[in-house]
């Protein structure tokens, strides 16, 4: 048996405020004053000083704006790439990720990007990356997909929703300042949050599971109740809380994978667009065969926040429509086999796919 060697985030710091620190963090990390360090941020944060105001920029130092509306596309990724070369004099310092998964994984993607030559969507997979990323920092902005510490970039490219899976992805730094989620939806905090309990889940009953997800997953597990279910945490608490749930969730579905809502939700993703968050909550709704105990839980969290999913979702699909959902999902065999077993072929089928994607 091989067993395998993950690299881990070699720095973090955690604890209100210290996103602070950040000028501080970066400035032994600048090559010289050619080589700038790109903030590519969360327009969400367009005109709020009091997150700008808190970096300093020097030489060419740049902060580039982008919305979180649509999730990471490879294309994008390449022309963030060529935007960045064509105006620094040279390769840059540093990128740093302001803002949820979706700005995360732009950030480990542009940094991978940056030394390693031709199109992202051909490096979607697992370790085709060859060099180095450039030096990256990610700041998360809201709690729960676990970006800030995977190994992972989740691209949507022509042909398919799949990460950059490499030893080069995971951030060199990250920052952990729970006051910078204060300000985030109800829902989005929900859904959001709920990518993190998925993950607990997924990884705590699928078959690759080992003692290293167990811990981290129990621990990520516990956290989501306490704050999801139990009553009894301050808004300060909860956020931090949240803010570990992501972490430690995340840390658990390196060693093992995520299952059946994942895999149904990149389906939903790639054909409607359909956010990760959001998307994972439509699909987990409908999952009791696969997650009796862990569907219970999401449906006494979803009455307990308010929480009314979107119904009709698929209803005005075509079968070409469903066959190209069901077909992205199939595509994503360590998913399914994690969650059904090396026979995991003969459990679902395209039909059972499409009867649980037409409930959605
Ligand atoms: P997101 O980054 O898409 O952001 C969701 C919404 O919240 C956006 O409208 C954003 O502007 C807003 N927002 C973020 N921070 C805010 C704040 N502090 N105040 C107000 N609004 C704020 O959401 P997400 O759920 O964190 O990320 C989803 C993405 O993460 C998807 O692209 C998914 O593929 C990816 N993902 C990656 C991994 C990984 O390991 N790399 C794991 C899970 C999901
Ligand atoms: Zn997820």
């Amino acid at each position: 048996m091989i067993h395998k060697n993950f690299p881990m985030v070699p720095r973090v710091i955690f604890g209100r405020g210290s996103f602070n620190q950040l000028n501080e963090i970066l400035a032994p990390k600048r090559l010289n004053i050619d080589a700038p360090f790109i903030f590519l941020i969360d327009d969400v944060f367009k005109g709020n000083t009091d997150l700008t105001s808190r970096i300093s920029l020097s030489y060419d130092d740049r902060i580039i704006f982008i919305s979180a509306d649509e999730e990471p596309k490879t294309s994008q990724v390449d022309k963030l790439v060529e935007d960045i070369i064509l105006n620094t004099k040279e390769r840059p310092s540093g990128i740093i990720g302001i803002g949820g998964g979706t700005l995360l994984d732009l950030a480990k993607a542009v940094s991978i990007m940056l030394t390693n030559d031709g199109e992202s969507k051909s490096y979607q997979g697992w370790d085709l990356v060859k060099n180095p990323a450039v030096y990256h920092v990610g700041i998360p902005t809201i709690s729960g997909t676990g970006a800030e510490v995977s190994r992972t970039t989740v691209l949507t490219g022509p042909k398919r929703k799949l990460g950059i899976n490499s030893d080069y992805t995971p951030f060199d730094q990250v920052i952990l300042d729970s006051d910078l989620t204060v300000g985030v939806p109800h829902e989005q905090w929900f859904y959001t949050g709920m990518d993190c309990y998925i993950h607990c889940i997924e990884s705590l009953s699928g078959s690759y599971l080992n003692t290293f997800s167990q811990s981290y997953g129990g621990m990520a597990f516990q956290l989501c109740q306490e704050v999801f279910l139990d009553n009894n945490l301050s808004e300060i608490e909860s956020r931090e809380k949240l803010m570990m749930a992501s972490w430690h969730g995340g840390m658990s579905i390196a060693y093992s994978q995520v299952g059946v809502a994942h895999a149904m939700s990149y389906g939903l993703a790639f054909l409607l667009g359909t956010k990760h968050g959001i998307g994972n909550c439509l699909v987990f709704d409908h999952l009791e065969e696969f997650y009796p105990e862990g569907v219970k839980l999401f449906k006494q969290m979803k009455e307990k926040h308010n929480i009314i999913l979107p119904k009709g979702i698929c209803a005005n699909l075509s079968d070409n429509d469903f066959d190209v959902m069901i077909n992205i999902a199939l595509g994503l065999t360590p998913l399914w086999e994690n969650a059904l077993g090396k026979n995991w072929q003969k459990i679902i089928t395209k039909e059972k796919l499409k009867a649980l994607y037409q409930k959605i």
